[in-house]
């Protein structure tokens, strides 16, 4: 069955359609709309309007409607489900990890938006402003802009969306055009759910559309590679809008000598192949401590011709699924024989699959160095490089060797020693004895360091990102001239020193 996306603003869009394929298959499972810059510009306008009542609507009602479209999602999760992995070419497994994400999202922000968006109380001991009252408070921005990545159609567009609605915006969501139908569906939800028309949309199109929306949103929440982020924050500089940027990664895992290898090896093998490694947490490159290096590497090994690749066929069907771009393949096998003409060895897999679906084998690679393309840019398969290293020392020297800085585990029964190197790493995030965890912990803050990102999703900070800050400052009773005032007046500024100074100078006598 092929779908025909139809969105808010279709009417206004160009006659162009984008095919969307089944990476399983090759099958053409259904068309959108290539919007143009004009019908991309319509949609925003209307969010914005819509948005004013949205915002008027106060959090309670915002998180009642969150809470219909819950359970809308619950009810609809096979159909989600199916989209997801129709149009991604990933295992049912997989696309169900990104509807829990969705779901526990609608509760975590209908919970905290209020509190993490409340007013806060501020005091000062300046004397210009005694008996001041001051507070600050915050603004939704008005309407957001989701610009999604084709790896996860829900979690990386739609996830990113409900935070922002949340805090008062209105959201126009860009979905890849890889994969653009779960997005729909998402539109769908808040017509049958009863959410105010307009409040979510969704515009389809290629990377122009990306970029009309960036053009015209009040924030852009970007989620993609690096050299589109780049130009997406260059666009927001000049426009003076802020924008949030979750980008690339090359993602290590540090094996410490103390590790359990049975835990080492499942964390590495999930961590690497989870939605075949198209994940930008996905773990790319592991060190691991000379003395547990060969044990390792064998079970490894062996665990690695235990997975399943193919298209899925219900839960259990498969591990790995397909290489959602097209494109990815041929970077996926450039990275695994460049390493090899490198000198590096393949343990398992090192092939695409033939047959119609793109597919490529879960692949483990020894005797690699940071030579080696699989160990420095951004792979985003089913493939791990596994490197020796003399101490964590070297360990630490190698993950830091890097443009990238999203995200890294460490792997150690001492749990000290572990979080000693997990502090050293250079990334936004580190998971102990866990990869990709995190995630799911919407409290925590998630966001890349370096060539990975700006700003942070979940958290405070993933909310507060999508308001701006208003400072009051009251004077209730005021007189009828400051002493600080014009015309100036010595004995006030005597008076005002002497504060000062009494206030400063004896607390810094006080810490000498
Ligand atoms: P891209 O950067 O190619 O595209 C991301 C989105 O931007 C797509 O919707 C794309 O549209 C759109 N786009 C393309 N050009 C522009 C433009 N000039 N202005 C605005 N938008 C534009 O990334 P991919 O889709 O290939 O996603 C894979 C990347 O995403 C990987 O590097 C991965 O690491 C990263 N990623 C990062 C995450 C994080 O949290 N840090 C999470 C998930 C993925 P279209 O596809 O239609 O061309």
């Amino acid at each position: 069955m092929t779908r025909t996306g139809s969105t808010a603003a279709g009417t206004a869009a160009a006659d162009v359609r984008i095919a969307v394929d089944n990476p399983a298959t090759g099958a053409v499972i259904g068309h959108v709309e290539d919007m143009t810059a004009e019908a991309v510009a319509s949609s925003v306008a209307r969010a914005r309007r819509a948005q004013q009542d949205w915002a008027r609507l106060g959090f309670r009602k915002r998180a009642a409607l969150f809470t219909s479209a819950q359970r809308w999602m619950l009810a609809h999760r096979q159909e989600i489900t199916d989209s997801v992995v129709e149009e991604n070419g990933k295992a049912e497994e997989d696309a169900i990890v990104e509807v829990v994400y969705c779901v526990a999202a609608f509760s975590y922000w209908a919970k905290h938006a209020r509190r993490l968006l409340a007013q806060t109380k501020v005091r000062s001991l300046s004397p210009f402003v005694l008996g001041r009252g001051m507070y600050t408070r915050r603004e939704p921005l008005g309407v957001v802009g989701v610009i999604g990545p084709w790896n996860n159609p829900l979690i990386n567009s739609f996830g990113d969306a409900i935070p922002a609605l949340a805090a008062g915006n209105a959201v126009v969501l860009k979905p890849s055009e890889h994969t653009p139908l779960t997005a729909l569906l998402m539109e769908r939800m808040a017509r049958e759910c009863g959410w105010p028309r307009d409040v979510f949309q969704v515009v389809t199109g290629a990377g122009g559309t990306g970029q009309a929306l960036a053009d015209t949103a009040d924030f852009v929440m970007f989620t993609g590679s690096t050299a589109t982020g780049r130009a997406v924050a260059a666009r927001a500089g000049e426009r003076l809008v802020p924008c949030s940027l979750e980008l690339g990664g090359k993602d290590a895992l540090v094996v410490l000598a103390d590790a359990s290898v049975e835990r080492a090896v499942n964390v590495a093998i999930h961590g690497a192949l989870f939605n075949g490694g198209q994940t930008c947490t996905s773990v790319e490159r592991v060190y691991v401590e000379a003395p547990v290096y060969d044990a390792f590497v064998a079970r490894l090994r062996e665990r690695f011709h235990e997975v399943g690749v193919g298209r899925s066929a219900g839960l259990g069907s498969t591990d790995v699924g397909a290489m959602t771009f097209p494109p990815q393949l041929d970077t996926v096998e450039d990275h695994v024989q460049d390493a090899v003409k490198r000198g590096a060895r393949v343990l398992a897999g090192g092939h695409r699959v033939d047959g119609s679906g793109r597919f490529f084998e879960p692949t483990l690679l020894v005797d690699v160095d940071h030579s080696m393309k699989c160990m420095r840019d951004e792979t985003f398969g089913p493939t791990l490089p596994v490197m020796k290293v003399g101490n964590a020392e070297e360990a630490v020297r190698l993950v830091n060797d890097s443009s990238y800085g999203l995200q890294a585990s460490v792997i150690g029964s001492d749990i000290s020693r572990a979080r000693r190197v997990a502090e050293r790493l250079e990334v936004g995030c580190v998971t102990i004895n866990d990869a990709q965890t995190n995630y799911m912990a919407l409290g925590l803050p998630m966001g890349g360091w370096k060539g990975s990102g700006l700003g942070v999703r979940h958290g405070a900070e993933g909310i507060r990102k999508y308001t701006r800050t208003q400072a009051i400052s009251v004077n209730r009773f005021p007189m009828r001239r400051d002493p600080h005032m014009l015309p100036f007046d010595a004995s006030s500024y005597r008076f005002i020193l002497r504060m000062v100074t009494a206030l400063y100078g004896r607390r810094r006598s006080r810490t000498k």
